[in-house]
């Protein structure tokens, strides 16, 4: 059986990146992916734009899964979202804990994931499929990365069903946590999310802001690219392609695409491991 693959976008900010949307949405829907995910701004920042991109996408194919984060918010907005997303028939969620804005200070009634997963539990039972975040390669600020790995299980015995990784390049980190996680007792799928890689710069950025390590073999390879973006974006097509198809034969359980809202490069990878 192929391996199933599910797409996350972020809400768009303009009229214009809306309708870019939904033609990407239609053209990665012919790939026949579990869902699509969309993504939601730390304390609510985004609330209004995942909710109008979800009721753009949603019904159109594949079912949607919104990302929805506790820090810096109230249970009663975080409750009124799920009352939303169950009364239009929504019922896959992404539960983070989110980042706080700079200048936001308070953590709210629910400073970490746990708690949000906990309050979705008691608020809706079992309603929803509810994914949560992991990191092989240790969340940035966790103290040690066994005390991250007990703070990951609590998460999923808090009633998480799955989970999707942080982006990686190193299949070592994430076959070790999934190893981990399991002498621990929990069984629950850790899904490796996979970024591709098409500009130098962006990604360099993205790793340094989420604490996920690109290789010194890529960066250097990257940066000895210099402005040739076409020669970037065939290496980093080789490379992921590689990630993926070595997650495949370890036996990752399904694929989660960071697409950036771009049909591709996250087409061509799909196309060429063959999971179209
Ligand atoms: P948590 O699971 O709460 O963990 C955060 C940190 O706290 C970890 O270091 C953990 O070890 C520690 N910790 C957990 N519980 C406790 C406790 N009880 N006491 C002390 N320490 C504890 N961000 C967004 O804002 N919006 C999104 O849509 C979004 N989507 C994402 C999707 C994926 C697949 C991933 C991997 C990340 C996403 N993020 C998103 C980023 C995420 O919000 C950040 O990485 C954030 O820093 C941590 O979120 P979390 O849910 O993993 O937090």
């Amino acid at each position: 059986m192929a391996t199933s693959i599910s797409f996350e976008f972020f809400p768009p900010k303009t009229d214009v990146g809306a309708e870019k949307l939904i033609v990407v949405h239609q053209e990665l829907q012919q790939l026949n992916p579990q869902y699509f995910s969309v993504t939601y701004g730390a304390g609510g920042s985004t609330r209004e734009r995942t909710l109008s991109t979800i009721d753009a996408l949603h019904g159109q194919g594949a079912p949607v899964a919104p990302h929805l984060s506790c820090i810096g918010d109230d249970k009663a907005r975080i409750a009124e979202l799920l009352d939303i997303y169950k009364a239009k028939g929504i019922n896959r969620l992404v539960a983070l804990r989110g980042d706080l804005p700079s200048g936001q200070v308070g953590l709210g009634e629910l400073p970490y994931a746990t708690d949000l997963v906990r309050f979705i539990r008691d608020h809706s039972g079992d309603y929803f499929h509810v994914e949560v975040a992991a990191y092989p390669e240790m969340h940035p600020q966790a103290s040690s990365f066994d005390q991250d790995i007990e703070r990951f299980a609590e998460k999923v015995r808090a009633g998480a069903n799955a989970a999707i990784t942080q982006f990686f390049f190193n299949t070592d980190s994430y076959f070790y946590f999934v190893d981990r996680i399991k002498q621990l007792g929990i069984d629950a799928p850790i899904i490796p999310g996979i970024m591709p890689i098409t500009n130098a710069s962006n990604l360099i950025r993205f790793a340094d802001s989420t604490g996920a390590e690109i290789p010194r073999w890529i960066r250097k390879q990257l940066a000895a690219y210099g402005d040739d973006s076409a020669s970037i974006r065939a290496f980093g097509h080789e490379v992921v392609v590689k990630l993926c198809q070595r997650l495949i034969e370890g036996g990752a359980p399904a694929l989660h695409f960071y697409t950036m809202n771009q049909t591709e490069p996250t087409r061509q990878l799909v196309k060429d491991l063959g999971l179209a």
